[in-house]
């Protein structure tokens, strides 16, 4: 089927509803999902978001735009961390006039909370600056923007999956859909479409993300001929439940609890004496298994699986089932533990993509020479870049609200100012290559799972928390393996109609391609710095990496360029906390 719009948006998390609420006063606006809206990973959000209101102490937006820079490693463009730490308090209001239930101070202000690496006066102490919904926030924000989408007629389409975009040279023409509930291929012509397609966790075995945070928009789109920027940094969140990688909101650390090893000691005071359990996640998880490694984990065999302990029980009944009710109710499901007596097994767990579609602080996409006319990205999925080389809590959902509005305002001018949507002159083409190739997979091959299942073992003990030349070699030798044998994959399900193997195993492509990407970065990025902890390169080097990294596929290997970083407030020092 052909079908025609104005703005089609990819993704129904915040970032994706953000745009499509501003982008649908200019012309045909629709929301393609492959999820239900408020299944999106934003609904997972717990902590917060971050914005500078000063309702329970002093705070400054500009001191908010130094914690991001000096979080980032420096690597953050520090135009867009301005505009984020600006816009932020806006963005909060605005979600709090449109219905969002923040939780309240005793005089009825929207409440703040403590998180890692949010200060006052550039580092001096910690600050109250997340305002929260409890522990669910992200879910809180679905449901608010998810009705204004209604309230503004977007037109939806649920689990319709994106498995191609068409372009002629740099100019977007439309996109090839798959809608799950019947097996059809649809045509969608736009004038303009932005990709919100959020994480890529899945690549990892360890890891917080939803099953559907499979990275589509960045894959496909380097397909495309699109770079992907500073893959190499992938946020490793230091508290996820065992073995499970669930997430432990920073929010417990933010509200008082501490990190524990086996002695029973509160060992971020040595790692940092400032901040200690709030310092950047970065740090934090780097310290957990520092600790593990030397013996100091629980069980302390210096096993992989060791853990550290994450105790709130001083906090009491009361401030646990209000302030972390769902927290607690995970624990007491999987653990079988009650955070209100007891301490919290926690690991590191992978957590956010700091690297993705590179845009420019309007979410139009481009690698600093050249714009794609048309094609946007907003949200986790998009490299602004506000996280540099590690992202702060609460930064994400500030960045899918700002960036999210940035970019769904720029394509209804976008819209509005230009002719009706182009034909594509590959589009019937595609549409048979597409058509051939589920038809060839329904026709059986090698099951997906045990290449699901290397992909994400070599990339947790090869591109971890702290990695090696070695290791990534490794790990790049694995996944080119890997993506040589995806070719004899075929699916064991032959039906039409919600056929999820075929959707997965397409989903598993694009996982392959990003795990290329993100260990090919990695591998040439000789230095530390955030997330991206090298054994062999331990420091950071100012001289030489000060830049993004921008990668293009071409075929089986990586094409490495770099584009430069906007550092025109701050000098880059040291990172003490
Ligand atoms: C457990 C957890 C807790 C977090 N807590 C916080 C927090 O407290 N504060 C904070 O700032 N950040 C937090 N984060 C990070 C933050 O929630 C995410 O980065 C953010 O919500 C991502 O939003 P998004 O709009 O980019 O994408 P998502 O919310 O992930 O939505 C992606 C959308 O894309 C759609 N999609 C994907 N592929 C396709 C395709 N091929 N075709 C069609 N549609 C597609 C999906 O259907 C979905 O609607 C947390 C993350 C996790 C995992």
């Amino acid at each position: 089927m052909l079908i025609e719009y104005d703005v089609v948006i990819v993704g129904s998390g915040g970032a994706g509803l953000y745009a499509a609420l501003e982008a649908s006063g200019a012309g045909k606006t629709a929301v393609i999902t492959k999820l239900y809206p408020q299944r999106s990973h934003t609904g997972a959000a717990q902590g917060g978001i971050g914005a500078a209101l000063c309702n329970v102490e002093k705070d400054r937006p500009e001191w908010h735009a130094f914690d991001t820079v000096k979080g980032g490693d420096y690597l953050v463009d520090q135009n867009a961390a301005f505009i984020l730490a600006d816009d932020a308090p806006r963005a909060v209001y605005d979600l709090e006039n449109r219905g969002l239930p923040f939780n309240r101070t005793p005089e009825g202000k929207i409440d703040q909370r403590r998180f890692g690496g949010h200060t006052r006066e550039f580092g001096a102490a910690a600050v109250r600056r997340s305002c929260y919904a409890a522990d669910r926030t992200g879910h809180m924000i679905l449901q608010t923007l998810y009705q204004q989408c209604i309230k503004n007629n977007v037109v939806f389409h649920y689990e319709w999956q994106v498995i191609d975009v068409l372009l002629e040279g740099t100019r977007l023409t439309g996109l090839i859909v798959l809608e799950l509930s019947t097996g059809e291929l649809h045509h969608v012509r736009a004038k303009s479409a932005l990709f919100a397609t959020g994480g890529f966790g899945r690549m990892f075995k360890v890891t917080s993300n939803a099953i559907a945070n499979t990275g589509d928009g960045p894959a496909l789109l380097s397909r495309a001929g699109v770079p992907l920027m500073d893959m190499e940094f992938f946020q490793f969140h230091p508290t996820g439940i065992r073995n499970m990688g669930i997430l432990i909101t920073e929010g417990v650390r933010g509200e008082g609890g501490i990190l524990l090893n086996r002695n029973g000691e509160r060992f971020m005071q040595r790692y940092a004496p400032t901040l200690m359990d709030l310092a950047p996640r970065d740090m934090v998880s780097r310290a957990i298994m520092t600790e593990i490694n030397a013996g100091n984990g629980i069980r302390g065999d210096k096993k992989m699986d060791d853990w550290v302990n994450l105790d709130a029980s001083h906090l009491g009944r009361e401030t646990v089932e209000t302030k972390i009710p769902d927290i607690a109710d995970f624990c007491r499901t999987y653990l079988g533990v009650d955070p209100a007596v007891e301490a919290m097994p926690v690991q590191p767990t992978a957590h956010y993509a700091m690297g993705g579609i590179p845009t420019d602080i309007d979410g139009r996409v481009t690698d600093g020479k050249r714009i794609w006319e048309g094609l946007y990205s907003a949200g986790e999925c998009a490299c602004v870049s506000v996280h540099g080389a590690n992202r702060l809590g609460t930064n994400s959902l500030v960045e899918l609200l700002v960036f999210g509005r940035r970019a769904g305002q720029s394509m209804a001018n976008f819209a509005c100012g230009s002719e009706a949507a182009k034909p594509s002159s590959d589009a019937e083409y595609k549409i048979k290559h597409w058509r051939k190739r589920i038809a060839k997979l329904k026709e059986g091959g090698r099951h997906s799972g045990s290449i699901y299942e290397s992909m994400k073992k070599t990339m947790t003990a090869n591109v971890g928390v702290y990695r090696n030349g070695k290791s990534m070699e490794k790990a790049i030798e694995d996944i080119t393996k890997l993506r040589n044998t995806y070719s004899e994959i075929g699916g064991q399900d032959r039906d039409v109609n919600f056929n999820s193997e075929i959707s997965s195993i397409l989903e598993l492509e694009n996982l392959l391609d990003l795990a290329l990407h993100t260990t090919s970065a990695a591998l040439v990025r000789t230095e530390s710095r955030g997330a991206h902890s090298r054994e062999d390169y331990p420091d950071r080097d100012d001289d030489k990496w000060l830049k993004h990294t921008l990668s293009y596929l071409d075929g089986d290997s990586i094409r490495l360029d770099s584009k430069q970083v906007d550092v025109s407030k701050w000098e880059p020092k040291p990172r003490l906390y």
